[in-house]
């Protein structure tokens, strides 16, 4: 049985890949990217321990009455957890095999493309659509699915080719969510620049304040 570190869970997410779709973030970041809004996400002893057997079962449940379009799997840094990652890549693909469905599997991480071909090729395979590179603050801008324009949206299988057909790399789309759940406030989504300053700024004028936000620890 593989467990591994979860930040956390969700479905449907919306605005990180096509369509609904299950959300999952690994926690454990070592990368550090200036300007990094998940911070919460970095320390690899925080989040909760999970069975990658539990978490697909969570993932059915989720899904067995709604449309799975994808599968968005983010952090933290996923290839920080490789043998976690890799089960759960396989569990999937199998899972979508045997039931025949048609999901895609989203995947980002913070390291060089180059990197992930050399370690990971094993991993990579099993991946539909790739975002890797660091985050680069000072070059954000409004990208699809993306934060910053060195991280490219990389088609390793011709599912992943499907998924972005017809889609423009900018990001006229681009969303963002809240759930709120134990007592937190998650935003899900890649905010512009500038957006969560500016959201702590409207929930002070209205006499609050956020503690503990991910993007300033
Ligand atoms: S942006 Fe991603 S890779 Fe970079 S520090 Fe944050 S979680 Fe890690």
């Amino acid at each position: 049985m593989t467990v591994f570190n979860l930040n956390k869970a969700h479905y449907p997410v919306t605005v990180l890949g096509r369509g609904r779709r299950i959300g999952i973030w690994f926690q454990g970041c070592s990368i550090h990217c200036t300007g990094c809004v998940s911070q919460d996400t970095w320390d690899h002893h925080g989040g909760a321990r999970i069975a990658v057997d539990d978490l697909l079962e969570w993932c059915k449940a989720v899904s067995a009455s709604d449309r799975l379009d994808g599968i968005t799997l983010s952090g933290g840094e996923p290839f920080e957890q490789p043998d976690a990652l890799l089960a759960l890549l396989e569990q999937l693909v199998l899972w979508r095999r045997q039931q025949s469905l048609d999901f895609d599997i989203l995947c980002y991480s913070g390291f060089p493309y180059r990197r992930l071909a050399e370690q990971f090729s094993q991993h990579l395979k099993l991946i539909d659509i790739l975002c890797p590179e660091p985050y680069v603050g000072k070059l954000a801008s409004p990208l699809l699915w993306r934060g910053s324009p060195n991280q490219p949206l990389l088609d390793m299988t011709k599912r992943g080719t499907q998924a972005l057909v017809g889609l423009e790399s900018t990001a006229s789309t681009r969303g963002f969510q809240v759930d709120v759940r134990d007592g937190r406030i998650w935003f899900i989504g890649i905010p512009d620049r500038g957006d969560m300053a500016r959201m702590e700024a409207l929930v002070h004028s209205r006499g609050m304040s956020l503690r503990g936000v991910s993007w300033n620890l």
